[in-house]
């Protein structure tokens, strides 16, 4: 069965401007699209092609199938903790864990937005939760996707160009100091 792209869970210009409605018409309804098609494209009539994404994701090798799988997977995960409404603080047993790991959330902040400040050239920076069950921030280059590494993703930063440089130019920085303003914690609360 063929992957299909997840709408938006807000309306294109709901970011702004933090993250404007032209950057999601490209970013969403262009680049995510793709590795949507072309992941389709690529498991038809293949071993891969009645496999969930996360199967895909753990089992695929290096090149196109696991690309776009992740891709797709990654994306829909970025967008999906977003919200106008987003920006408070994380409440309580994450935020007490937050804390109690990087010291504040304000801590955990320039920890994870220094971490995807450094993330060299296309990827993706992760709050994930490890196998012994501890926090943790972790980077991951190109399609990476720590669910590879056993972990549990909660929360992640895409650091590609194509997510800042319509609104931030060259500035990653700015993109990463601007993004905590729409995180939604209840969602990445629920994510484990
Ligand atoms: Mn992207």
């Amino acid at each position: 069965m063929a992957f299909e792209l997840p709408a938006l869970p807000y309306d294109h210009d709901a970011l702004a401007p933090i993250i404007s409605a032209e950057t999601l018409e490209y970013h969403h309804d262009k680049h995510h699209a793709a590795y949507v098609v072309n992941l389709n494209k690529l498991i038809e009539g293949s071993a891969f092609a009645d496999r969930t994404l996360e199967e895909i994701i753990t089992s695929a090798p290096a090149g196109g199938i696991f690309n776009n799988a992740a891709q797709v997977w990654n994306h829909t995960f970025y967008f999906g903790a977003f919200s106008p409404d987003g920006g408070a603080a994380p409440e309580g047993a994450l935020g007490d864990e937050i804390a109690a790991t990087f010291g504040s959330f304000d801590d955990f902040k320039v920890a994870m937005s220094t971490s995807a400040a450094t993330n060299f050239g296309s990827g993706w920076t992760w709050l994930v939760r490890r196998a012994d069950g501890q926090l943790a921030i972790v980077n991951t280059s190109n399609a990476g996707n720590p669910l590879c590494n056993g972990e549990t993703p909660l929360l992640t930063i895409d650091v590609w160009e194509h997510a800042y440089y319509i609104d931030y130019r060259n500035a990653r920085p700015k993109y990463l100091d601007a993004i905590w303003d729409i995180i939604d914690w209840n969602v990445v609360a629920s994510r484990g």
